[in-house]
């Protein structure tokens, strides 16, 4: 199998989690986490944001907008981070 054929993930602890995960949530500075890990809970494709993933919680409240502002991952940021992942994805 060739390198171009290589999967690239996050590794994992020995139960399977994500190796950045502790009982406190993500252990990386929001900067530092993966684009596709910031993006969450965005739901996407490549044209653009599509809305929110209903599983998470704040899907449920009607202000999940304003929530995600506070949070500092309005939707602007996101088609950014949006922009930069398939800018990433085209490069490999
Ligand atoms: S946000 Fe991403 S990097 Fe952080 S724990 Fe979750 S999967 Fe891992």
């Amino acid at each position: 199998m060739g390198s171009e054929s290589r999967v690239r993930v996050l590794k994992r602890s020995a139960e399977k989690n994500c190796y950045f995960l502790t009982q406190e949530g993500c252990h990386l500075p929001f900067a530092r986490r993966p684009l596709i890990c910031r993006l969450y809970p965005y739901t996407y494709t490549s044209n653009g944001i599509l809305g929110i993933d209903r599983s998470c919680p704040i899907s449920r409240e009607q202000e999940w907008q304003s929530i995600l502002d506070h949070l500092d991952m309005p939707a602007d940021r996101a088609l950014e981070w949006l922009t930069l992942l398939y800018d990433e994805v085209a490069q490999h």
